[in-house]
């Protein structure tokens, strides 16, 4: 076997169709939309001692991101949470994540939305650790990069190609990821987001700074879970547009994402940040995140 084949053989059992199977034996059609025109939409719901942390809130994002390309949810919520909670088993889960998606399915190649296509639900596990990690001990850099995504980027589709250009650009640059940059109306550049992340900037007094929701970045689950987190603590919160200039100047920055938590950054394009290691504030809004978080795990 190649090195590929046996990694997927490794993957364990895997959700397709209302199926359970050994990764290896999935298959779908060339024929799916996904695969024709990246027609889908995803969620990655992170475990922590075998629950699911922040699952309704995942639920909610999904079926925002369903409802916004008239796809068809082919699964009931409560068959949802017991698919995932099986997915946990069957692959001795403990600490992970389970991805799924779900496309438009089958249909002849056409433009239009077809007609009575069955939706596919594909999931699988990723058993690896998210909570102790060198990553979230020491921090990451980032690079700051062009947002060459499209302009809904509150629908998490799978259409990954930019933010997976931006990481490889990143790996060129010795960058750990890209923090994303576009033109705002008043002419002045700002971060929209990580390529797969929120982006966070702590100032000078303390506060703490984050972009405001809109079409112009993901909706993240667990940047709303720590943003509440963070203000019932009494942390001032800001939630605005942040420009390279006021990242690179920040005393803290990080990202949040559901596999990374609250994840230090430590250099900005080349300017390290505060002292170079995770900063107070960071590691505060981590912990109540963690706290927040594990205690509505189910
Ligand atoms: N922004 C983008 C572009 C992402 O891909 C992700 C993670 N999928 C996030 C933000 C973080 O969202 P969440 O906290 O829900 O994982």
């Amino acid at each position: 076997m190649t090195d590929l084949a046996t990694a997927l053989a490794g993957q364990g059992i895997v959700y397709l169709d209302g199926a359970y199977m050994p990764a290896a034996e999935a298959r779908v059609s060339p024929f799916d939309r996904a695969y024709l025109f990246g027609d889908g939409v995803y969620e990655v719901v992170t475990v922590l001692d075998r629950k699911l942390i922040d699952f309704p809130a995942h639920i909610t994002r999904l079926e925002r991101s369903l409802a916004a390309l008239s796809l068809r949810k082919p699964i009931a919520d409560a068959s949802l949470l017991e698919m995932m909670r099986r997915l946990v088993r069957e692959n001795d889960l403990t600490e992970g994540l389970i991805y799924m998606q779900i496309s438009r399915g089958v249909a002849p190649r056409s433009f239009d939305w077809p007609e009575g296509a069955a939706p596919v639900l594909f999931a699988f596990a990723v058993n690896k650790p998210c909570l102790d990690t060198p990553a979230s001990r020491n921090g990451v850099s980032v690079m700051f990069g062009e947002d060459r995504r499209w302009k809904r980027r509150d629908i998490k589709t799978i259409n990954l190609l930019p933010a997976s250009w931006a990481k490889a650009e990143a790996a060129e640059q010795g960058a750990d990821d890209v923090w994303m940059v576009e033109r705002g109306p008043d002419g002045r550049d700002y971060v929209t987001e990580g390529s797969s992340n929120n982006a966070w900037i702590v100032d000078a007094d303390g506060r703490v700074i984050t972009r405001a929701l809109s079409t112009d970045i993901l909706h993240g689950v667990t940047r709303a879970t720590a943003l509440a987190a963070a203000k019932a603590d009494g942390i001032t919160l800001v939630e605005r547009a942040f420009t390279p200039a006021e990242a690179q100047a920040a005393a803290e920055a990080f990202v949040t994402s559901a596999s990374a938590f609250v994840l230090p950054v430590v250099k900005i394009d080349g300017k390290i940040i505060g002292d170079g290691a995770p900063g107070p504030v960071t590691k505060k809004i981590r912990a109540l995140y963690l706290e927040a978080a594990r205690r509505s795990a189910m």
